[in-house]
């Protein structure tokens, strides 16, 4: 087996913006920590609202004038399938970019990630030149057509839990529909996406098209939402931004928004369920995976009280077996927390749950591992009021919140959340209990007898009500990204 394991020291960092096709450095606006350990990675430089101007003008002159939107749509796919090469060409530099500052364990960005990225760019290029218009039903003396046209410039914000293949969800599509784009990265993950789009200019992409910006928010992100020469966004991170960022839309265009968002999402288990080990350990990955900083944690199970008790007492012995290495560790595969502010909200949350009577079955405390860092292990509670904090907010790490029901109704009933309806997971042998869940359930995804997503990229992914609007992967975030035009011509 390869020692995926490296040295944090080791690695030279691209810190700065990619602009025209060159790392931008200067200014030391930001501190970059690891999660892993703690230790100071970087200070980047921060994107104002004149070098987000300077990278939306880039991106909108390039497209015009490159002919990035107007050669054959074959020559763009030739390009993206070029950059998906590189990308796995590069995988192992860019899985270490990714691993350095986020809660990525090596073995997961090498073995998942990179190449689940590369697999996604190759899937968009092949919609470059499969989506058409129509030719209208008119009279003779007239050609009514509708034909699809890309908005120039796309904005794209991206959360730090995943910070490429996230990345990649909003700007690879848009490329491929004809579109420049600019990118900002979480300011707490903001060195991978620059190598990503170095290789993009390095496949052929003209250099200015594809610019990544790096800062926070309200400096940068909010300059990106407002600006007028950008024609459509794409955001994933928590539902309280991505509202800021659709009042900007509104404000500043009104413009387009694709919004993937936050979760509470449930995970339904029924007594028909063949083996309760099996379960066990779908709902255990469910909510552990990333240690729990995943927008689709299925952190909310309700489970028939048939089989309550043994699925408890599996999940229970499934947490305190988990280990805490810092993610460049060959053994790593269990996540570090993002930020000490974030690790430090979780406590609080799980506290204040139980104050207000929850039951903890498995506590939820601070790990020990050899390097530092911070770790916190999975912990489960069991509620009876669904107004308890763990039942209604979005913890984004390793807790479950547990109820129990008697019958189907009740079950579905529970998994209704006031806010959220981003995904559900439904574990039962019944074909019919399992079409009924499908129909009833609020949520944009639901999930049979599995927990998570696929590498099918076509099946769009995107939730329902605070979760979201519209669909990342899939030809619906393709067709997003682009706009109809309405052609009316006399030809007599
Ligand atoms: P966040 O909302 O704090 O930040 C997301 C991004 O938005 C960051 O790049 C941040 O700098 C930027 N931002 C912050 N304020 C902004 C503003 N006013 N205007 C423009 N941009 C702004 O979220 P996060 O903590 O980075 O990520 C975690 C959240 O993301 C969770 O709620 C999670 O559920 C959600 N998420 C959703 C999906 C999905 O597909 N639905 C996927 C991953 C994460």
């Amino acid at each position: 087996m390869i020692d995926l394991s490296f040295r944090p020291e080791d690695i030279t960092l691209p810190v700065g913006h990619f602009l025209s096709g060159k790392v931008v450095s200067g200014g030391k606006d930001i501190a970059v920590t690891s999660p892993g350990n703690g230790s100071l990675l970087a200070y980047v430089p921060e994107a104002g609202p004149e070098l987000v101007h300077e990278a939306a003008q880039t991106a909108a002159r390039v497209q015009r004038e490159s002919g990035w939107a107007t050669c054959a749509p074959r020559e763009r796919a030739r390009v993206l399938r070029h950059w998906a090469d590189l990308v796995e060409q590069h995988s192992m530099e860019l899985a270490r970019l990714e691993t350095v500052c986020s809660t990525r364990p090596i073995t997961q960005t090498v073995g998942w990630d990179i190449p689940f990225l590369a697999e996604g760019i190759r899937f968009f290029s092949e919609y470059c030149d499969k989506i058409g218009g129509d030719v209208a039903a008119t009279s003779s003396s007239l050609l009514g057509m509708t034909i699809y046209e890309p908005y120039g410039v796309t904005g794209a914000i991206a959360p730090w839990n995943f910070p490429l293949v996230m990345a990649s969800w909003k700007v690879v599509p848009s490329l491929a529909a004809g579109n420049g784009t600019v990118l900002k990265p979480s300011e707490m993950t903001p060195f991978s996406a620059v190598r990503l789009a170095e290789l993009a200019v390095e496949a052929g992409m003209p250099a200015g098209l594809f610019n990544v910006v790096q800062g926070t928010g309200l400096a940068t992100g909010e300059a990106i939402c407002c600006h007028p020469d950008i024609g459509k966004l794409s955001f994933t991170g928590s539902t309280r931004t991505g509202i800021a960022v659709m009042k900007a839309a509104a404000e500043s265009g009104p413009k387009p928004v694709t919004l993937e968002l936050g979760g509470k999402s449930p995970q339904l288990v029924f007594n028909d369920i063949s083996s309760v080990d099996e379960v066990a350990d779908r709902i255990f990955r469910a909510f552990t995976g990333n240690a729990g900083q995943v927008c689709v944690t299925g952190s909310r199970l309700i489970v028939h009280r048939g089989v309550a008790e043994p699925l408890i007492a599996a999940l229970v012995a499934r947490c305190g077996q988990v280990a805490a290495f810092a993610p460049w560790a060959a053994a790593a595969s269990y996540s570090p927390i993002i930020s000490e502010p974030q690790a430090q909200r979780i406590l609080n949350l799980v506290e204040n749950s139980v104050k207000a009577g929850a039951q903890s079955l498995a506590p939820c405390l601070r790990m020990n591992s050899e390097e530092g860092g911070i770790f916190l292990s999975p912990g489960i509670l069991l509620v009876t009021d669904v107004k308890s904090p763990v039942w209604q907010e979005e913890v984004f790490g390793p807790v479950l919140a547990v109820q129990t029901f008697e019958d189907d109704d009740e079950a579905f009933a529970l998994a209704e959340h006031p806010v959220y309806g981003l995904a559900a997971g439904v574990h039962t042998a019944s074909m019919s209990r399992a079409m009924r869940a499908i129909r009833t359930l609020k949520a944009g995804t639901v999930w049979v007898n599995r927990y998570g997503r696929s590498s099918d990229f076509v099946i769009p992914t995107g939730g329902f009500g605070g979760s979201g609007i519209g669909k990342d992967l899939g030809r619906q975030a393709f067709e997003a990204n682009l706009r109809l035009k309405s052609v009316l011509m006399a030809v007599e």
